[in-house]
């Protein structure tokens, strides 16, 4: 295949999408700027990635509708499931765990269960859920038999009507940002922090990122592409601004790690909101139990009810019972709150409609709401094939 032409692009926002993007680039031969008010390390509620759980689950369902979701989803389990392998295997003598911790990535089996029947349960034998193709180890759980369960088995949620395992990818966010930020450095990519001014929309803000750009002696770029999660809603037009939003989720960081991811939705007596997940950071020695999806909901402070929600559900439905000190509590090492840049319609990934902009392309690529990470290689990769197509005039 003919190598395609070296371009020089500014990537604004170093989140999830903004990383990956500069990631995929730069593996296509491709020149990165990225400029950024947050990068990994800092933690700040207008910055959202740190916060994620996280864990490979799609959220896509099997409708037209919804192939692009799909296409992204899968195309990320592979390129993690390729990661992960290549790594262990030229991991020179290190142990499986010290890969992990070094990358805040790792395979775990995971367990889904639902309280309530939704379109993904039709037929309660896997034919609603998408995925079971693309994801490895998939099976449907015998609630009845494993609701017996003995000393040493994996035990089910009394309430539960259906019941999956696979094997899924965990990942530590901070630690995983950290590691792709030093990776995109390595090949190349310059890093300039600051804030670009978005009170003049989107021309504003392409003044901004050029007058930044000049300021550091760089006198040519292709194209701009917009990672700025929610932050878009401050430059956008109106009515692309108004479909997004934030889903408040809230998660506590424990001590230990759990053996497995495990979910369960449709709680029972709880708000609809409401949901419990364990996630292990892989090599942490640390888990996140969470959690809820509060749609539109921007409040930054931890809800001490939601708290004690998690935690009974937990205890409750026997979720995490192997990080359970022998006072049956768990050691909370810290609460934190973050908001999923939610968008009606979906994940913006796309050019932008109306041309060049002060010379520039411009692409987009937010609004991933809880998917950020599970899609990051697929949208990444969209955005490579989308600039490869821009003409140079
Ligand atoms: C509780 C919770 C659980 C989650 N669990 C999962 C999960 O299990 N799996 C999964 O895939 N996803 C999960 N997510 C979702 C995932 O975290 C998000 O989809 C993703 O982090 C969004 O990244 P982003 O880069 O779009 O936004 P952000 O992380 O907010 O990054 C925006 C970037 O743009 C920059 N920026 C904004 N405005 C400006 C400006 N004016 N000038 C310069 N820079 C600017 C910011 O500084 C930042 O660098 C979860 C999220 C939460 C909150």
């Amino acid at each position: 295949m003919a190598q395609a032409a070296k371009r020089h692009v500014l990537v604004l926002g170093a989140g999830i999408p903004g990383l990956q993007t500069s990631l995929s680039l730069l593996q296509r031969g491709h020149c990165v700027t990225i400029i950024a008010a947050h990068t990994p390390g800092d933690l700040s509620p207008a910055y959202t990635s740190p916060w994620a759980g996280g864990h490979w689950r799609s959220h896509a369902g099997t409708s037209s509708s919804d192939a692009k979701l799909r296409s992204y989803d899968s195309r990320t389990y592979q390129a993690w499931t390729q990661m992960l392998n290549n790594a262990h295997a030229n991991s020179e003598g290190k142990v499986k765990s010290e890969v992990e911790a070094e990358m805040g990535l790792g395979f775990r089996p995971a367990r889904y269960y639902w309280g309530k029947d939704i379109a993904e349960t039709e037929g309660r034998d896997g034919r609603g859920i998408w995925f079971r193709d693309v994801v490895d180890d998939f099976g449907v759980i015998d609630l009845e038999q494993q609701k017996e369960a003995t000393l040493g088995e994996e035990k089910v949620p009394d309430a539960a009507v259906m019941g999956i395992k696979y094997k899924s990818i965990c990942f530590d966010p901070p630690k995983y940002l950290l590691y792709l930020f030093k990776v995109v450095q390595d090949l190349g990519a310059k890093v300039i922090k600051t804030s670009v001014d978005t009170n003049s929309g989107l021309a504003g803000v392409v003044s901004s990122c050029i007058a930044v750009l000049r300021k550091e002696g760089i006198d040519e770029a292709f194209a701009i592409v917009n990672c700025t999660g929610l932050a878009a809603r401050h430059f956008l037009e109106k009515a692309e601004a108004e479909k997004l939003f934030p889903i408040r989720g809230q998660t506590i960081l424990v001590q230990g790690e759990a053996e497995m991811t495990r979910t369960f939705v449709g709680l029972p007596d709880a708000p609809e909101s409401d949901m419990l997940y364990v996630v292990p950071r892989p090599g942490s020695g640390s888990t996140i139990l969470g959690g809820c999806k509060q749609i539109g909901n921007w409040g930054e402070e931890v809800n001490v009810d939601i708290n004690q929600r998690i935690l009974a559900g937990m205890k409750r439905f026997g979720l995490c019972d192997e990080l359970r000190g022998y006072d049956g509590e768990f050691e909370v090492l810290s609460y934190q709150v973050g908001f999923r840049p939610g968008r009606k319609g979906g994940p913006r990934v796309e050019a932008e409609g109306k041309g060049k902009i002060e010379g520039l392309w411009i692409l987009h690529n937010y609004g991933h709401s809880g998917a950020g990470y599970q899609n990051s290689f697929g949208c990444a990769e969209e955005v490579v094939r989308l600039i490869q197509s821009l003409s140079t005039v």
